[in-house]
């Protein structure tokens, strides 16, 4: 194959991706097989045109875990391209396609795109954060940025598993202006899309990451404060109160209770402890 012949397959495969693709979502459904061909495909001018090619050629027969099938996404909530296709997953991506066309309050107006969700739909763990910042509303992922760093910091460092292994949504689907705290009225508005996600995912465990995500899914005006240090339920699913990234950034002093409450995550996770109601 020369050079010429590689460059058209490539600009073909990317057009006829780009029209398969959900004009609403960007998602494009792939099979496992095609995601592990794509993450190995690297442009010709980065490494060369031979290794471009054998990165492909080298592709052998073996399984990849299901959450390497997943392949990064550009838009708003996407847990797509994902190679998942249970039921479960499809209602996530239709949901999220739902969400990406919401006028259900004054926030859609100032945003770029929604943030729905970000991570693997079967996740044993799910963070629910407060609100999409300007990062997060310029490239559609949930936690990117500073406070987005120190949450992977925490999932990958500290835990040990990867940020793709888990699920990772907020409370509000779109950015509010100047990143002021949501309005009752707003988290009202966009609770029903958390609730059917976290219907959809049915963790083993949530991690609530401060105040608005915890007041909202617990149904309280106790201060994360308060709230940290015990087990809490969501629809029997045991929750974890923590401090959202941004706070720690901020008050570097509290990472070590961050820690302490992430350490009760995983003793859950890793089947040491079930809580109960
Ligand atoms: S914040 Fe939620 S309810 Fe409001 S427009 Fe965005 S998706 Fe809809």
């Amino acid at each position: 194959m020369n050079e010429t012949l590689w460059n058209e397959i490539l600009e073909e495969t990317r057009v006829l991706a780009r029209a398969a693709a959900n004009p609403r979502t960007g998602m494009l459904s792939i099979s496992p097989e095609t995601a592990a061909l794509l993450e190995k495909i690297v442009p010709a001018a980065t490494v060369g045109f031979k290794d471009a090619v054998a990165a492909v050629q080298d592709t052998s027969s073996e399984p990849i875990p299901s959450s390497e099938a997943q392949v990064g996404s550009q838009h708003a909530g996407e847990t797509a391209l994902s190679s998942d296709t249970s039921p479960h997953a499809a209602s996530l991506a239709a949901l999220a396609e739902e969400v990406s066309v919401c006028t259900k309050c004054a926030l859609h107006e100032g945003r770029t795109q929604t943030v729905f969700a970000e991570g693997n739909p079967n996740a044993d763990l799910v963070f629910v954060g407060e609100a999409p910042g300007f990062h997060e509303d310029q490239q559609g992922i949930p936690f990117v940025g500073k406070s987005g760093a120190l949450l992977t910091d925490i999932i990958e460092k500290g835990m040990k598993i990867s940020r793709k292994d888990v699920y990772i949504c907020n409370v509000i689907k779109c950015r509010p202006p100047e990143n002021r705290d949501p309005l009752p009225d707003e988290k009202q508005a966009c609770e029903s899309y958390l609730i059917r996600q976290l219907e959809l995912v049915k963790p083993k465990v949530i991690c609530a990451l401060g105040g608005h995500a915890a007041k909202t899914l617990l149904r309280t005006d106790e201060s994360t404060g308060r709230l940290r240090g015990r087990w809490h339920f969501y629809q029997g699913i045991p929750l974890r109160v923590t401090y959202h990234p941004s706070y720690l950034l901020r008050s570097p002093g509290e990472k070590r209770k961050t820690w302490d409450d992430i350490l009760e995550v995983m003793k859950v996770l890793n089947g040491e402890v079930t809580p109960v109601p």
